[in-house]
């Protein structure tokens, strides 16, 4: 699992969680944003609570974890565009979410690449 542009953490509360340095624009430098496998969505936490419980992710958790990390590794490589197509916000500073239906980001707005798609169709 190396390689990857971003870390797979674990925290005593959320679980585990993926911080992502692209993620992290366009927020104060207090915060600090995570994605969580468990609601496959980015949240901004405060820094200074949030880092306290957040470890190193132990193997066999991660490894649980290894779908999702993986469908957020490909949402991540797939995303053509950084921004939504529906309502043109940077997903640097979305809370966005992962569709598991079409592996794609899913905006806050509910535009994933599945929707995108039967929008066009209809
Ligand atoms: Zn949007
Ligand atoms: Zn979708």
């Amino acid at each position: 699992m190396s390689g990857d542009p971003f870390q797979v953490r674990f925290h005593s509360k959320l679980g585990v969680v993926i911080y992502d340095p692209l993620a992290q624009m366009g927020i104060a430098k207090e915060q600090m944003r995570l994605f969580k496998i468990t609601s496959m969505s980015m949240t901004t936490f405060r820094r200074d609570i949030v880092s306290k419980d957040l470890g190193a992710g132990e193997p066999d958790v991660v490894e649980e974890s290894a779908q999702a990390v993986d469908a957020y590794r490909t949402a991540r490589a797939a995303k053509l565009k950084p921004y939504c197509t529906g309502c043109r916000r940077h997903f640097g500073s979305v809370d966005f979410s992962i569709c598991m239906d079409c592996t794609a980001v899913r905006c806050t707005c509910g535009l994933c690449a599945c929707v995108a798609r039967k929008k066009k169709a209809a």
